[in-house]
């Protein structure tokens, strides 16, 4: 393979022919969009840089308005399973739903966010589910690109010192992306810290403890509760499989807080324990009592809230002829308390599977076809994406601010996205 190299010396093709999609990364959206290639015919190899499937972080995604778009992608059977991937899998999904909110120190409704079918997967479980029928190397972790002389194909290099050629890479490597990294440099892809951070903690209870966290006039699903003092509390199932046995539930709950961002914790885990029912005894119930019965050394996993948007001036990176582009959370990793970032992920699979279906299906491999295809996605994609890391900002920022949170994004425009974003059947 003819070429240049960002670093490193080139050593031989690894798999299959060079006329084929590389894959970066077997989260959700390498996943879906390599279903959907896969449903077009058009040959594809997923590389992830994990050993298996095995992830070391769990939690759980509400998916809404990319319903279609998933649909799209991926094969009947499996949107027919896609009920079992929620967390609770026992609980038909309406078509309609409301989101309750309420106050963390009331617990007074304070509104309630309409949605059409809105699912909660869990993360571990709708992985699975897109991995089934795909190949997907696993251990192979991206550490460099080649672009050859004569513009027509990209080598994606990998840290074990093999590498692989295709007609072009989607980056779907995830919030530290390395293909972004490789493509805009090291200091303009780090995300950037907002003034936010929390604590996720997972946990079990007896019986007893489990139902009265699901009972009425609890939502039997998820709580959401920002609190006049100025944090925002979450609460919901995580493992709701065994319906006959509440004891066998994990629920998912963190209290976030004003942190700095150029502050950097170095609280132990049984610190943040601390401090997560520290904040929590400022809540009613059910928040104060899930985090009053949590082991005080039950292991739990900080997290500052970071993003990185696309639409930066100086974020914009060189696609090379459409060889090379970002999707997913490597292209706009956000924030979550507005629940976006899986949605806008499937989107950009659809519009990469539908970019690449026009150029690969009518036989035109030229350059300029592939090349306006990924632009046209670039150009759907940079804005869409930029909008909502900002509005996430907003939002996460509204969330903590008491005065602020009934005009937050999620209180006034609920989960909905631009006119845009939500026409994707006009695709
Ligand atoms: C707590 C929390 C709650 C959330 N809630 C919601 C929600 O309610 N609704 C919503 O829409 N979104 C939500 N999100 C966002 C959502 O989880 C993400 O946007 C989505 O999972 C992104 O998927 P991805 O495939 O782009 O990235 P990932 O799932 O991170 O996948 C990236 C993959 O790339 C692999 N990889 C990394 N580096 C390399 C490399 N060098 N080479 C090869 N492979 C590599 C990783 O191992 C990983 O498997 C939430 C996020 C969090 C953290």
């Amino acid at each position: 393979m003819e070429g240049s190299s960002t670093n490193g010396q080139v050593s031989t093709v690894q798999f299959g022919g060079e006329n084929k999609v590389l894959v970066i990364g077997a989260g959700s959206t390498g996943l879906a969009l390599a279903q959907g290639l896969k449903k077009a015919r058009i040959p594809y190899v997923v590389y992830e840089r994990d050993e298996n499937a095995t992830r070391k972080r769990n939690w759980s995604m509400g998916l809404h308005w990319a319903v279609p778009a998933l649909q799209y992608l991926i094969p009947d059977e499996l949107l027919a399973r896609i009920q079992g991937t929620q967390t609770d899998p026992n609980v038909p999904t309406k078509d309609a739903d409301q989101l309750p909110f309420i106050n963390g120190q009331t617990g007074e409704l304070i509104g309630e966010i309409k949605s059409d079918k809105f699912y909660r997967l869990r993360r571990d479980k709708i992985r699975a589910l897109l991995l089934e029928g795909l190949d997907v190397r696993w251990g192979k972790a991206i550490s460099d690109l080649i672009y050859s002389t004569d513009g027509r194909k990209i080598t994606a290099r990998f840290a074990d010192g093999t590498e692989d050629t295709g007609s072009l890479l989607i980056a779907s490597d995830g919030l530290h992306s390395t293909v972004r990294t490789l493509l805009v440099g090291s200091e303009k892809a780090k995300v950037t810290p907002i003034d936010f951070a929390t604590a996720m903690c997972f946990t079990k209870h007896s019986r007893d403890r489990a139902l009265f966290l699901r009972a009425k006039p609890h939502h039997p699903l998820y709580q959401v509760a920002p609190h006049p003092n100025g944090y925002f509390g979450w609460l919901s199932l995580h493992d709701g499989d065994d319906p006959d046995h509440p004891e066998n539930w994990t629920f998912y709950h963190y209290i976030s807080f004003r942190e700095p961002r150029n502050v950097t914790n170095d609280r132990s885990n049984a610190e943040h324990v601390a401090h997560q029912k520290e904040l929590a005894r400022q809540f009613t119930d059910p928040f104060k009592s899930v985090f009053e019965w949590m082991p005080d050394d039950h292991p739990v996993w900080y997290g500052k809230l970071r993003q990185w948007d696309p639409s930066e001036p100086e974020h914009k990176w060189d696609d090379h002829d459409g060889r090379v582009t970002l999707a997913g959370d490597a292209a706009h990793p956000m924030t979550f308390q507005r629940g976006q970032g899986f949605n806008h992920a499937i989107m950009d699979s659809f519009l990469l599977c539908k970019g690449i279906e026009s150029f690969w299906n009518s036989g035109d491999f030229s350059s300029e076809q592939r090349a306006a295809a990924i632009t046209d996605y670039e150009n759907e994609m940079i804005p869409r994406g930029g909008e909502e890391v900002r509005l996430s900002e907003a939002n996460s920022i509204a969330m903590h601010d008491w005065e602020k949170v009934m005009q937050s994004p999620s209180m006034k425009k609920g989960m909905h996205v631009s006119h845009q974003a939500a026409r994707i059947m006009d695709y």
